[in-house]
């Protein structure tokens, strides 16, 4: 029986095992159940169909229907994204949106005065105009969506078996066994990499250079006098997001590119950041945010892919049972079914049945050739 190895069980490496499970051995390789440091159990968990690549918008809208499928399951929040845009960045903005909505999606343009009257607590004095999701957009729970993705890849067959790779044996041009910390090597006839933060580290196992890295993101979790019933996640010029989170809000901001080394294994939040720039943006965008109150703050890493911020997702060349699904820079967790279904499909037919990812695979890589995505944060 065809045997595949998958490195991984966060939300990539779950989805992966469970559009593949029942189709020969599919064997999921964790080194630590509990998620602790997981990128997927430590993210935002809100899915978005406003991106400036075409692909990355199919597959939300994939997403956004794996999540409607298990809504309660994974208490799904339908809300909006709201993408601000000054006059230097409107034209963008407004080719972005109908490039998204050729691709499917329903997103709304608001100029500034309906800004002003439909969002009466955001500052929209510097504003051009924004776009508003209409659908397929809003946010749940990792763990829920993790667990209940892991379960239904169980119940189909796959086997989780807590252990860390340390090895990947490539012989004559395909991968034949992985080799773990407890010392076992296991017989593969696929291996995927879906690593998260660490699938760079991992595809060097194999000799393979995969330009993916950790980068670390605060999360600060506050209370404010705003009332965040309907109020959608907000995407800022400056690169600052919020969204309400409960009786509470979610927000936080990237650093700076030379600001942002490799973290190693620092997970402490950068508290730094709420100071400056973090609260000052807030409270600029939204004024009531001026009186904002710390609750908590969290950081876990981005799976951040140095070449263009986008994922890259298929089989090594030169090395076709190996594949590789990891660097999406932020936006993983959403694509996480679009690109278990296509590995899935890869592996047992051979090519992609239903969406084409091919754009985003290794080749690029190698011919150094970005795929930028804009719309990132
Ligand atoms: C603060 C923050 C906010 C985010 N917000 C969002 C968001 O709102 N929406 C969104 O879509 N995405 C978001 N992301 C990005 C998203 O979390 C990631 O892109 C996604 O979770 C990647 O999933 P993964 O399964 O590849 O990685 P992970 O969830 O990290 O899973 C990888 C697994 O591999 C295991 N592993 C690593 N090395 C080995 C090894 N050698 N052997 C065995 N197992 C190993 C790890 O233990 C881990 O469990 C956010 C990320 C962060 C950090």
């Amino acid at each position: 029986m065809s045997r595949t190895i998958i490195i991984g069980g966060g939300i990539v490496g779950s989805c992966t095992a469970y559009f593949l499970a029942g189709h020969g051995e599919t064997i999921v390789l964790e080194k630590d159940p509990s998620y602790q440091y997981a990128s997927t159990t430590l993210s935002a968990a809100s899915i978005r169909t406003q991106f400036s690549l075409p692909l990355n918008v199919r597959m939300s809208l994939f997403g956004a229907e794996f999540l409607a499928a298990r809504a309660e399951r994974v208490g799904l929040v339908p809300r909006a994204y709201l993408v601000l845009a000054t006059a230097a960045t409107a034209a963008g903005l407004r080719a972005n949106r109908e490039m998204q909505l050729a691709e499917g999606a329903a997103v709304a343009q608001l100029d500034r005065d309906q800004l002003a009257t439909r969002f009466p607590w955001l500052n929209s004095s510097d504003l051009t105009c924004a776009t508003l999701g209409l659908k397929h957009e809003g946010w749940f729970d990792a763990y829920s969506l993790l667990g209940s993705v892991r379960n239904g890849a169980i119940e189909r067959g796959a086997r989780y078996v807590r252990d860390e790779v340390a090895g990947i044996d490539i012989v004559g041009g395909r991968a034949t066994s992985v080799q773990t910390v407890s010392g076992d090597r296991i017989r593969a006839d696929n291996v995927v990499i879906a690593a998260g933060p660490a699938s760079g580290r991992v595809a060097a196992l194999a000799g393979v250079a995969l330009p993916v890295e950790p980068r670390k993101r605060t999360v600060f979790v506050i209370r404010a006098p705003l009332d965040g019933a309907a109020m959608p996640l907000v995407f800022d010029t400056s690169g600052m997001w919020i969204r309400p989170e409960g009786d509470t809000f979610l927000c936080g901001i990237s650093p700076p590119p030379d600001a942002d080394p490799h973290p190693g294994d620092d997970f402490d939040p950068d508290l730094n950041m709420l100071e400056d720039p973090l609260w000052p943006l807030l409270a600029h965008r939204i004024p009531a945010l001026d009186q904002l109150r710390l609750q908590r703050a969290w950081a876990g890493h981005y799976d951040q892919c140095l070449l263009d911020h986008n994922a890259v997702i298929g089989p090594i060349p030169g090395v076709p049972n190996l594949f590789v699904a990891s660097g999406f820079s932020g936006h993983g967790v959403q694509h996480g079914p679009a690109t278990g279904r296509g590995l899935a499909e890869l592996i047992r037919f051979g090519g992609y049945q239903t969406l084409d990812l091919s754009a985003l695979g290794y080749q690029r890589v190698q011919d150094n050739r970005p795929l930028p995505e804009n719309i990132v944060y």
